[in-house]
């Protein structure tokens, strides 16, 4: 039998005993205190569907039963999105963002997750409005890679996250990562599948991205980083020369396992 070790510390084999349950119930202690998740999405909503059910996944598989995520959703329209990220008014993206952030947080969440890489770009915006934390994605992915004890890593993304300092520049300088991105004409290439097919629901693209890990592979990366939500939806692991890690896949489960910690849930 699978032993769970709950966010409480205690052994479960499948979900808290009946017990645990019983005096959760009377006391408010554990379910209670876990965490509200804050999810700023619909960049793209492609993206955003496997974010919801990964955490729900995770959480049901962590506590048992009918147990589902406390979460709250706030779905922007993309094409504003993008438009302000064509135009390079990374401000006024940063002020959409920031509203967001502080509608997730007065609808009761304990703590953010921006389901896109790109619009990282502004997290500083999105910290300095909001009061609860923003559980980083480039942060809980570069944690994983260096798990994987892999240094030499791959990105592909969109151009902003595979070219701007924001998110290679804080792989390398914050985890001591060393990034490898794809020549200019293949990071074009990538940038156009991802707003022109995978945030539309077009995997036509699939095969041309899976040859430029392949490229970055045989520049030396001993994995790549999905880092654009989407990519997953059309990169496989199976043909992959190295292993991948999936941003929003990794993401996603960070943001349940925070939820369910222990660490921050008194008060
Ligand atoms: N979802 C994508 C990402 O992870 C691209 C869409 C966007 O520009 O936010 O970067």
């Amino acid at each position: 039998m699978k032993t769970i070790l709950s966010a409480a510390g205690e052994r479960w084999n499948s979900g808290p005993p009946a017990v645990a349950r019983f005096s959760a119930l009377r006391t408010t202690s554990y379910y209670a205190r876990v965490k509200t998740i804050g999810l700023i999405g619909g960049m793209s909503w492609q993206s955003t569907l496997p974010y919801y059910r990964i955490i729900n996944q995770r959480v049901a598989q962590r506590l048992g039963g009918l147990h589902s995520a406390k979460c709250v959703l706030y779905s922007v329209d993309f094409a504003e999105i993008e438009e302000l990220q064509s135009a390079g008014d990374w401000a006024a993206a940063g002020r959409r963002m920031a509203e967001a952030a502080q509608a997730v947080e007065r609808a009761g969440a304990d703590f953010l997750v921006l389901c896109t890489n790109t619009m990282h770009k502004v997290a500083g915006a999105i910290e300095a409005a909001a009061r609860i934390p923003l559980l980083h994605i480039a942060d809980a992915t570069a944690e994983r890679i260096r798990a994987a004890g892999l240094r030499r890593i791959g990105l592909l993304g969109t151009r902003y996250t595979m070219e701007d300092d924001f998110y290679r520049g804080r792989l390398e300088s914050k985890f001591g990562l060393e990034v490898v991105i794809p020549s200019d004409a293949q990071r074009q290439r990538v940038h156009d599948i991802i707003y022109d097919g995978l945030c539309r629901g077009d995997t036509t693209g699939a095969a041309e991205l899976q040859d430029v890990v392949g490229t970055l592979s045989q520049k030396g990366a001993r994995g790549v980083i999905l880092g654009c939500t989407e990519l997953g939806l059309a990169i496989k692991p199976e043909s992959s020369p190295v292993p991948l890690f999936d941003t929003a896949v990794i993401h996603a489960e960070e943001a349940a396992d925070f939820a369910l910690a222990p660490a921050t849930t008194t008060g």
